[in-house]
């Protein structure tokens, strides 16, 4: 008989979270601190979504998405989860650019990038302060029409280099391109200038292994390998949710899935009105990835000044095109130290990232697919010989992820590694005005996706709810005293 996951589950909760990535997590955690009663379900083995990780055999681990976030995940992290936690949130000393325009290391905040803004690129030290409080002012209320690009030409006109500089690594953490709206680019940016960027020593599985403990301690019930099918309402609110077989009774619904699959596929369209229905259709997903993962042998070391991030890209110049082209030009290097990312033995790792077109993977066949793969680990290995010489013979393990994968594990649309463009961010807040009981919080736009923007989206999701059921029991206590 299969094994039942939902063992011993209650028949109904206050709350259920369906996704635990960071933004399904966090609410859970918070909504569990609060004394509700709350059910995650994950349709995964694992949780964490695409904070995950990955082992083979040889006690070699892999993480997916730990290279590099802003320092205010330290704040987030001891606020809304632990000390435990926080305390292993420590910076990164060496981010690297090598491309066709410039080579060069940087600590990544503010203070550096205006030393290399003015002494490298020759820029009027006066501009540069000015970019870097304009970017900072920005806000959500901001004019949405301006563009990065219009952003940058403003400042920078006609220095190309200045805007690789400014954008690879924001395209890179967030999927953003030149085309977004600036707020989308100056809040992200201004975030990693404030202090640089950060990562979670000891590795994802260590952060998701404590924050399933904390989830645990504050009461959340969490169930993995539940998949859940249908959100159910009726009467304009949410009653249920359907999960391998059974009917789980529920005040409110915080879905961390994709913001399209959370309308369209748990709870249907038919349950919205046609403008809503028209706006979440013109919300555009957000772009995939591919990633080739990398141990060197026991033996093997690479020297610290390698660096922690490496942007490298052998494009002349710098085009949103190029970087989702299936034809490789830039790819960031992530490199892993035995400090940094303890396994079950010490040695040294690196993870290759790219941005990466769904359609370009999705409707290949087998024989196709396993030589489009091969493709990419050969051509990473060609380009990373430029920084680990001898790459091929030094490295023992080496496997590969593609849209397909994150697709797989994820049940993103369209492998998206970002969730959707910025405009999902006004449908995925007004889902509660739709339906009661309905909420969503998991990377929407820019701001709201990344570690840091997935935990603070959690927090604010978590609050609304909150808000919702103490009206909702202010109510019910006001007609039991009538
Ligand atoms: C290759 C790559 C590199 C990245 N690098 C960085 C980085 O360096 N720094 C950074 O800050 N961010 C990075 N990110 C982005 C970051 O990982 C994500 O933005 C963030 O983890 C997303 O969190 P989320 O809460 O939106 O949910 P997700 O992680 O998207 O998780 C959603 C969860 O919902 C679950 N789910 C879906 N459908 C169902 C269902 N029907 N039933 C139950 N569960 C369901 C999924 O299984 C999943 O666990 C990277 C992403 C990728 C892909």
């Amino acid at each position: 008989m299969p094994r039942d996951f939902l063992q011993g589950a209650k028949d109904s909760y206050d709350i259920v979270v369906i996704g635990s990535g960071l933004a399904g997590m966090t609410a859970a955690n918070m909504l569990g601190r609060s004394g509700y009663s709350v059910l995650l379900l994950e349709q995964h083995y694992k949780l964490g979504g695409l904070a995950t990780w990955f082992r083979r055999p040889g006690s070699h681990i892999f993480d997916i998405s730990l290279h590099g976030f802003p320092a205010g995940m330290l704040k987030s992290c001891r606020r809304y989860w632990n000390d435990a936690i926080a305390d292993n949130i420590v910076p990164l000393k060496n981010v690297r650019f090598d491309n066709p325009m410039f080579s060069l290391t940087t600590t990544y905040n503010r203070e550096d990038f205006t030393e290399l803004l003015v002494n490298q690129f020759g820029v009027e030290r006066e501009t540069v302060k000015t970019f870097f409080d304009t970017a900072r002012g920005m806000n959500f209320y901001d004019d949405q029409n301006v563009t990065t690009r219009q952003l940058f030409d403003k400042f920078f006109p006609g220095r190309e280099d200045i805007v690789r500089l400014l954008m690879e690594p924001i395209t890179y953490a967030n999927g953003s391109t030149l085309e977004d709206p600036a707020i989308t680019y100056g809040i992200v940016f201004s975030n990693f200038m404030s202090k640089g960027v950060y990562i979670y020593e000891g590795g994802t599985d260590d952060l998701v292994g404590k924050m399933q403990a904390e989830m645990e301690k504050n009461g959340v019930d969490v169930r993995i390998r539940c998949d859940v099918q249908k959100v159910i309402v009726e009467n304009g609110a949410v009653q249920a949710v359907e999960v391998n077989g059974r009917r789980i009774g529920c005040k409110a619904v915080v879905s961390n899935a994709n913001l399209r699959s959370t309308i369209f596929q748990f709870v249907g369209e038919d349950k919205f009105d046609k403008d809503f229905i028209d706006q979440a259709r013109a919300v555009r997903l957000n772009n995939s990835s591919t990633q080739v993962y990398m141990a060197l042998k026991p033996d093997e070391h690479i020297p610290e000044e390698t660096g922690d991030l490496l942007f490298s890209s052998t494009a002349n110049s710098f085009r949103t095109d190029l970087l989702l082209s299936r034809d490789i030009t830039s790819r960031t290097f992530s490199f892993y130290y035995p400090r940094t990312r303890p396994t079950g033995k010490t040695r040294h790792a690196i993870v290759s990232s790219t941005n990466a077109r769904w359609e370009d993977w999705a409707n290949l066949s087998e024989e196709e697919y396993n030589a489009s793969k091969q493709d990419l680990i050969e051509t990473t290995l060609d380009a990373l010989e430029k920084y680990v010489p001898n790459c091929r013979e030094r490295i023992e393990l080496i496997d590969a992820a593609t849209p397909i994968t994150f697709h797989h594990y994820t049940k993103h649309v369209s492998g998206a590694s970002f969730g959707t463009k910025f405009e999902g961010l006004a449908v995925s807040r007004s889902l509660p005005d739709k339906v009661r009981g309905l909420y969503h919080a998991g990377s929407v736009g820019i701001i709201m996706s990344g570690w840091l923007g997935a935990i603070n989206y959690g927090v604010i999701v978590a609050n609304d709810v909150d808000q919702m059921l103490s009206k909702l029991a202010g109510a019910a206590e006001a007609r039991n005293a009538v």
